[in-house]
């Protein structure tokens, strides 16, 4: 008789998209006549860049020939994705990352929930709240986080890390010691950055406690401040305690294309375990997820012409972020984020939950977006809009929640 991992039974499931989409249907069905904006989506809209369609066509084209086919791609992924990866991401910061440290991938969201499985069962886990919920969600499904509290939205095992107002969104060096700490930054959902001698101190606390750093730089391409880092390996001694994710979806609009890459340097070694040939072992590792065809338009993105036409993408939603941001600052609202990411977090006024101020938006602007208490308890009294929409729709939103 077959048993079950219990431990999944645990997942609350996903309350907070489910409930939007409740509200918004019922809310269409009453105003058939009106017209709904999304500003509370993580997905990218524009199409690919023409580099990007031109390497993906030619890709193709190249399976269609005996002397050109390609069949199973090699473990880590092909050597010209890594090396562009390197060249372009790495060196041209001046960290030292080789190119066989990096696993292509189909996405982030997959190693950052696989990447657990590397990890004793007995680990601590320490999150940032409010957080994706990927990195928790996969830690419950593999029995780390104890039991959870429906009162609290919070998991009795885990080490919760508020990001607030009164800690400029980067957390304290937790009391109690974890062994595995998740950052991810620029960070979704707040939309804030750290700065490269803050993310130095976490650095700096995980080599001396022992502690792995799993850095999720997803949103790196949104950065526009000169001290915030575009990787942990610009910090000193980040070989031996971080791991860093990385993925071409928000920066290159693969989120239906499917690519990303895990940094796992050699020096992470603990226990007579290179967790880096424990990632080579992984579930899947075979075919690393991304076929020969994406991998050829991920190498598009490093390309001259890429690059250009990426900024462009990159720069139109950025300033769907400042539309959504200064218009806010003009209607009387606190908000931060919007600057080195594509998402504004704002303060809903006071009074109102998150949830109040979803109805409210909804209702009063026909305007959609995410409630922070959605991503975790300190994530109450707060707000989620995005600047993936169309710039005449962010416009358009915006114009109405002044006119409130
Ligand atoms: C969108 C996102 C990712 C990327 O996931 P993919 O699987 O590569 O599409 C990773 N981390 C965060 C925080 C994200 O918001």
């Amino acid at each position: 008789m077959y048993k079950i991992n219990q431990n999944y039974l645990k997942l609350p499931g996903s309350y907070l998209f489910s409930t939007i989409g409740k509200k918004v249907n019922a809310y269409s069905a009453a105003n058939p006549d009106k017209n709904i904006i999304r500003l509370g989506i993580g997905d990218v809209t524009q199409p690919l860049a023409p580099a990007i369609i031109e390497a993906l066509h030619s890709a193709v084209d190249e399976m269609a020939h005996v002397e050109t086919f390609h069949g199973y791609a090699p473990d880590l992924g092909y050597a010209f994705l890594r090396n562009a990866i390197v060249k372009g991401d790495y060196e041209s910061r001046g960290c030292d990352i080789q190119a066989d440290e990096i696993f292509v991938s189909d996405g982030a969201k997959c190693d950052c929930s696989n990447i657990q499985e590397l990890f004793s069962l007995d680990n601590v886990v320490a999150v940032c709240d409010p957080v994706y919920p990927v990195y928790v969600d996969s830690n419950v499904m593999a029995g780390r986080t104890g039991t959870y509290d429906a009162s609290t939205g919070m998991w009795s095992d885990v080490v919760y890390m508020p990001c607030t107002e009164e800690n400029g969104f980067t957390p304290a060096l937790p009391k109690k010691t974890p062994d595995l700490i998740y950052l991810c930054y620029p960070n979704n959902p707040t939309g804030m950055a750290i700065t490269k001698a803050e993310l130095q101190k976490w650095v700096d606390y995980a080599n001396e406690k022992g502690a792995l750093i799993l850095y999720d730089a997803a949103y790196e391409a949104y950065i526009s401040e000169e001290d915030v880092p575009h990787t942990i390996y610009e910090c000193d001694g980040a070989r031996t305690c971080a791991i860093e994710f990385r993925s071409f979806s928000k920066n290159a609009g693969f989120t239906g294309v499917r690519l990303g890459y895990t940094v796992v340097p050699k020096d992470l070694v603990r226990d007579g375990g290179s967790l880096h040939d424990m990632w080579a072992r992984r579930h899947g590792t075979k075919y690393n997820g991304a076929p020969y065809i994406v991998q050829k338009a991920g190498e598009a993105v490093y390309s001259e012409e890429g690059r250009a036409q990426l900024k462009e993408q990159v720069a139109y939603y950025m300033n769907n972020a400042r539309t959504i941001r200064e218009g806010l600052r003009e209607a009387g609202y606190t908000v931060y984020g919007g600057v080195n990411a594509p998402y504004v977090w704002l303060k809903v006024p006071a009074g109102m939950t998150s949830w109040e101020f979803f109805d409210y938006l909804l209702e009063r602007a026909g305007v959609v977006g995410t409630p922070g208490s959605g991503f975790g308890p300190s994530g109450e009294g707060y707000f989620r809009l995005t600047g993936f929409g169309s710039h005449e729709n962010t416009e358009k939103a915006i114009e109405r929640i002044k006119k409130l």
